[in-house]
């Protein structure tokens, strides 16, 4: 029997699978400020996998440049290389560093070869987070989001005067609805000093987290984030510190005690990584990659799927292209299970013909 069964495996994984893929450049409705400057194209890959039975699979490689991960380029001679047809075997065997093709392998296969039938429990439904503005504007927005129903917020600090945001943040608290959580994400603005006033600030206020209060590259950063999260009560989020597999492994390995911000688009086959992350009881948010619909539709299929607390999804990014024909899901406080599986790759597919 397990003879036979090894046969099985072996065939399945040998298979070719028909293999198509289109580039894309598109722009953004409007420019996204990043550490590493404006941007304001999106580049990346679709790629359709087609099996034996005709029933196709898509996915989606959007790497984010400065993230460490593959360039659009390289993404793109791979593909060149694989050729009209690709195996299981051969998208095992993409190395580590083609995290973001990968994800896009692993995807349309998963779909090209899933047994028939309706997602479960299409009514499932998480929260959005709503995204506020730096600096004062945050306090306007916040209102007509907590008027629309959402209840996690996220503020962009670290780009103004530290003094007056720290000032700001009890205004922005007071002008959430009851009961609200705000998350503030300082993309690695501060240094150690800056870090230990703001958490100290955080600590009787419902601040849910800070993400990334020190960037990965700055000096000691690593011991200076985990004697952050050692010691103070406000959770510490990683973002820029794990974008790829092999760095959430690392602070795996770690025993991270705060939250993990996950970009499934940009963290591999993510299967493996998100079996582990569920073994250690990690806390997770599931975050956008600024992908098309078809990878936030298998990323958020992963988010759904996740076992552990939901948390509040850091999707509130769209409408994020000038053609909403590439967009995901209509943005609003909770997201349901049906909305996702109503995106439809093919559409995306067919309008980068
Ligand atoms: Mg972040």
């Amino acid at each position: 029997m397990s003879a036979l069964w090894a046969l099985a495996g072996v065939y399945c994984c040998r298979v070719p699978y028909l293999l198509s893929f289109r580039s894309y450049s598109l722009a953004f409705r409007a420019p996204v400020r990043t550490a590493h400057g404006v941007w304001s194209r999106r580049e990346g890959y679709v790629v359709r996998l087609e099996g034996p039975s005709g029933k196709s699979g898509y996915g989606e490689a959007a790497p984010i440049p400065g993230f460490g991960v593959e360039t659009p380029k390289e993404i793109g001679a791979t593909l060149a290389r694989l050729g009209e047809s690709v195996s299981r075997e051969q998208i095992d065997a993409l190395p580590e560093r083609l995290g973001c093709l990968q994800f896009a392998l692993t995807t349309a296969w998963a779909e090209a070869t899933a047994a028939p039938g309706g997602a479960a429990d299409p009514g499932a439904y998480l929260p959005l987070a709503a995204l506020l503005p730096a600096g004062r504007p945050a306090l306007a927005t916040a209102v007509v989001k907590g008027e629309a129903g959402f209840r996690t917020f996220k503020w962009k600090v670290g780009v103004g005067d530290a003094g007056d945001e720290l000032a700001l943040m009890d205004d922005l608290i007071a002008a959430l609805p009851t009961g609200s959580k705000l998350r503030l994400d300082a993309n690695g603005a501060w240094n150690f000093r800056q870090a230990t006033k703001w958490l100290e600030r955080c600590a009787e206020r419902p601040v849910e987290f800070v993400e990334q209060p020190i960037g990965p590259s700055a000096k000691g950063a690593e011991d200076a984030l985990a004697g952050l999260a050692a010691d103070y009560p406000t959770p510490v989020a990683l973002d820029e510190s794990v974008s790829t597999s092999e760095e959430i492994g690392r602070w795996l390995d770690r025993g991270w005690p705060g939250v993990f911000v996950l970009k499934p688009a940009l963290m591999g086959a993510s299967s493996a990584i998100a079996r582990r992350l569920q073994r250690q009881k990690a806390a997770v948010v599931f975050s956008s990659a600024l992908e098309t619909a078809v990878g936030a539709r298998a990323a958020l299929r992963l988010a759904f799927a996740w076992g552990g607390e939901p948390r509040a999804l850091g999707f509130g990014v769209w409408p994020l292209f000038s053609d909403a024909i590439f967009d995901g899901p209509h943005l609003a406080p909770f997201i349901r299970r049906s909305d996702v599986e109503s995106l439809d790759p093919e559409r995306v597919w067919t309008a980068l013909a």
